[in-house]
């Protein structure tokens, strides 16, 4: 029996991994930073992105970009705002720029608090300016709109300068997510295993596998293409902020520094921390609304469900004859995700269920 807390403890290797990996020049663009990456002390800077709309002719769009550091070591890029309704990131990882002392560090942090800034000022988890989602953007184009051109810089310019990529997302407003650290999928056996050795550093009780349905779109995939370690987190949601998720969310970010061997200190896991470690099995394991109205969710979130078991209702307001619609859960499970509005159509998600992810899978 793998210990998983001893697992979670170390990391394979503290080597930066950025150098070994072959140098790709970032495509051809007009992007500019008010900070230097390579510069020793805290800069709390921008990277702009020139635009030209009707009020503002040789304007940019200006999103936070903030480097730490202190001397050689691992790079850790840590990503929040991704999409811009998923709060417990962005908060916690400010707060952890306005406190962080270079001298309490070895290496480098790069952080990108509010990446998609104009969903994050919106509120909303896609972009206003073009709909697009900025995690369904990548590699991005630098010749696109402003959020294909903000994921080709994050690809083309960050990603090779990390060895780490730790990306905070939350439910947003449509989901509601058992607070959990998660394992995203590596590109080979190798890297797969760091990212689940970092994930487990995180410290949360629940630990999922994603694959987001083989998606090659995200930042973690593309993350996971160049070799970085990855590690994400989903964190409560429905557009709102969890204490608890919060608080897990800050002792993540250090514990995954520590283990990174960017931060002193030791990493500090919760008695219950990986207790439970899960993987969302592909297609059959999202449950899909097969009519219009109002669902009512009768699965607690992290609950142990078995097959059959009643899911949630979904009633017709507009013909209060007919009786609702009973969603049953197609296998056995925790409900993991599941839908915030009341309001489905056919086709939206109203519950994602984990099943085990046994240590003999990945170790
Ligand atoms: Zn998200």
């Amino acid at each position: 029996m793998t210990d998983l807390k001893a697992v979670g403890a170390r990391a394979l290797s503290r080597e930066p991994h950025a150098a070994r990996r072959p140098r790709v020049e970032p495509r051809r663009h007009s992007i500019f930073t008010t900070v230097d990456l390579a510069r020793d002390g805290k800069q709390m800077g921008y990277f702009h992105v020139p635009q030209s709309p009707h009020d503002d002719a040789w304007g940019t769009v200006r999103v936070p970009l903030a480097v730490v550091k202190n001397g050689e070591g691992p790079t850790v890029l840590i990503e929040g705002g991704n999409h811009g309704d998923e709060y417990e990131g962005p908060i916690a990882l400010g707060e952890f720029l306005r406190q962080i002392d270079p001298a309490e560090i070895t290496g480098r942090i790069i952080a990108i608090p509010a990446i998609n800034i104009r969903a994050v000022e919106a509120g909303r988890r896609t972009s206003p300016v073009d709909g697009l989602n900025f995690n369904r953007s990548f590699p991005g184009d630098f010749d696109g709109t402003l959020t294909r051109q903000i994921a080709a810089y994050v690809n083309d310019c960050l990603f090779p300068e990390a060895d780490y990529f730790l990306d905070l997302h939350s439910g947003g407003s449509s989901l509601m997510i058992l607070p959990s650290a998660i394992i995203e999928s590596g590109t080979t056996p190798e890297n797969h295993r760091r990212n689940i050795e970092a994930t487990l550093a995180f410290g949360a009780s629940t630990v999922v596998m994603v694959d987001n349905l083989g998606e090659t779109r995200t930042s973690t995939a593309a993350a996971n293409r160049q070799g970085l370690t990855v590690v994400g987190t989903e964190m409560a949601g429905g557009g709102l902020v969890s204490q608890g998720a919060l608080a897990l969310c800050r002792r993540g970010i250090r514990n995954v520094l520590i283990h990174a061997g960017v931060l002193k200190g030791e990493i500090d896991l919760p008695p219950d921390a990986n207790s439970r470690i899960l993987k969302v099995a592909g297609g059959p394991a999202y449950m899909i609304a097969e009519d219009e109205g109002v669902f009512e969710p009768l699965t607690p979130l992290g609950a142990d469900v078995r097959a059959g078991d009643v899911a949630g209702r979904i009633h017709f307001l507009h013909r209060p004859e007919r009786e609702p619609i009973v969603l049953r859960h197609a296998g056995d499970g925790v409900a993991f995700a599941m839908r915030q509005p009341g309001k489905v159509r056919p086709g939206n998600c109203v519950y994602v269920l984990a099943t085990d992810y046994p240590a003999e899978e990945w170790s």
